[in-house]
């Protein structure tokens, strides 16, 4: 939950609101607590980052809505014994499990997407809520290329390992010499007729190396 908030926990609970027949309030649940920061504001949108890349490429794409910026995660225990997986919204975080306490027929389990049951059990709900919630943006955290050799945020001449993120206050950049990358061009010209006797002549490809240099990291 604190990875949709900017990094602050509210208590779980189930009943929100208790009304009398005129809708006076007699118990609202969020009267007194006001919520407790318990990881920074950076972790929290780095991670729900992340857990966005699991509904758009990832495991959790049979999840991904239509209207609603879906975060997720599966889960899948040892041989199958448990599956499971978590959704959170700007609205909602729910979860389902699946399994049996025995652990009996993991088959069953393989063949199920824990994703697309969470989907419909709550997310075509969790689509539908009208509502003006919204993730929180975090200034202090840039997008940037990171390096595949070392996982920090690339320099000029890194390998390109995909998109990361960053403290804006400690961006910790590669720091590594990497050579510059060999690369084949190979070039297949057409086969030659012999003039003399008629036969046609395949001719070997050419192949040449070249240096290059690697791709610049993103802004
Ligand atoms: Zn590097």
């Amino acid at each position: 939950m604190p990875f949709g908030n900017g990094g602050v926990w509210h208590k779980a609970h189930i009943v929100r609101r208790i009304g009398d027949s005129f809708s006076e309030r007699v118990y609202l649940e969020n009267d007194s607590w006001k919520g407790e920061r318990v990881i920074s504001e950076e972790t929290a949108f780095i991670m729900r980052k992340m857990l966005r890349e699991v509904v758009e490429n990832g495991t959790g794409k049979k999840a991904a809505l239509q209207n609603k910026e879906l975060c997720g995660k599966t889960g899948t225990t040892e041989n199958y014994r448990d599956i499971l997986f978590a959704g959170l919204t700007e609205d909602y975080v729910s979860s389902v499990w699946i399994g049996y306490d025995n652990g009996i027929n993991s088959q069953a389990l393989k063949d199920a997407s824990s994703p697309e049951i969470w989907k419909n059990v709550f997310g075509n709900y969790a689509d539908s809520v009208e509502s003006d919630a919204s993730f929180p943006e975090c200034e202090n955290v840039k997008i940037s290329a990171y390096c595949a050799e070392t996982g920090k945020q690339s320099a000029k001449r890194c390998p390109w390992g995909g998109r990361g993120y960053y403290k804006t206050d400690h961006p910790d950049t590669c720091k590594k010499t990497h050579p510059l990358p060999v690369i084949k061009v190979s070039s297949s010209p057409a086969p030659v007729t012999s003039e003399v006797t008629g036969t046609t002549v395949p001719v070997t490809p050419a192949v040449t190396e070249a240096a290059v240099p690697a791709a610049e990291p993103a802004a």
